[in-house]
């Protein structure tokens, strides 16, 4: 189970040109589903643990779940807190040795976010872990908080460069189009200022509400810069979707086995798809090996 650090990991896609998702677990099914999707594709990935799951089945249980799953797979992984909102929490998931932590001050005043983040970010890279740092709204929903759409603004240039040039983090995650949750219409993701945002922060950008955003739009953002593409509504919907099917066929079927299996199956599936549009496909020995020549 070769964990790797989340820097490490999404530089070698930034420098390679592909995209690594950073799917959502949910219980042992989804992160089973995202292992095996992965394995087949050969493609490096982050498991996302975010708030939801932390409520219901707790930060270090997740980590020790995804953790004894993991032992059987030989792609890269990192195991990465999304959305952490408490400095504490961001913490423990570095001392129970996540691989990747955002801490998302976004709420927060620049002041702010810039001073717990750079705080995170000292600390995780003195023990080699990688941290993600989010500057501007992006809208939607997601963990019981919303973000309306005319409160969700843009990120412009210079406070993506300002707060990058502040805190050292080693991945952002800015908005530029995207929302959590269902998009109520197709997404235009603001290339323009993707590109300009990229080439000033020189360094992987995080999209955020990477689910139904257009294959095309999503490649090109690649193009651009994003080497972190996260996923969940998708995942989550193809998961209950399966689970679904499986009651309309017989409502009286209690073989969790069944429904769950099922569930698993197609959200597998679903991973799969996005891994090949994300162009991480067969990238996971690629990985490995330049790590090696890295660390020699
Ligand atoms: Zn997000």
């Amino acid at each position: 189970m070769p964990f790797i650090n989340g820097k490490e990991m999404l530089e070698h896609a930034l420098q390679s040109g592909y995209g690594v998702g950073a799917f959502s677990a949910h219980n042992a099914e989804t992160i089973q589903a995202i292992l095996e999707a992965a394995e087949e594709e050969q493609s490096p990935i982050m498991i996302q643990v975010g708030q939801k799951v932390i409520q219901s089945i707790g930060l270090e249980p997740m980590m020790v779940l995804i953790e004894s799953f993991a032992k059987d797979y030989s792609i890269p992984i990192a195991i990465h807190l999304d959305h952490s909102r408490q400095f504490q929490q961001t913490m423990q998931a570095i001392q129970l040795g996540f691989q990747s932590v955002m801490f998302d001050g976004s709420a927060l005043s620049f002041e702010e976010n810039v001073s717990t983040t750079k705080k995170v970010v000292e600390i995780a890279r003195s023990l080699g872990i990688g941290s993600e740092g989010e500057i501007g709204k992006i809208g939607g929903t997601e963990d019981d908080i919303t973000v309306d759409e005319k409160d969700a603004f843009i990120t412009t240039t210079e406070e993506a460069a300002a707060f990058v040039e502040a805190t050292g983090v080693d991945y952002l995650a800015v908005s530029i189009g995207t929302a959590h949750g269902i998009y109520k219409q197709t997404p235009n993701l603001r290339f323009e200022r993707l590109q300009k945002i990229s080439e000033a922060v020189e360094r992987p950008i995080v999209l955020h509400g990477g689910s139904d955003v257009p294959d095309d739009q999503v490649k090109k953002a690649i193009s651009l810069g994003v080497a972190k593409i996260n996923v969940d509504t998708e995942l989550r919907q193809a998961f209950t979707r399966g689970i679904q099917e499986i009651f309309n066929e017989n409502k009286e079927d209690f073989v969790l086995a069944n429904s769950l299996g099922n569930g698993k199956r197609q959200m597998k599936e679903k991973v799969q798809e996005k891994i090949r549009v994300f162009g991480s496909q067969e990238k996971a020995q690629v990985l490995l090996s330049a790590k090696k020549v890295m660390t020699l």
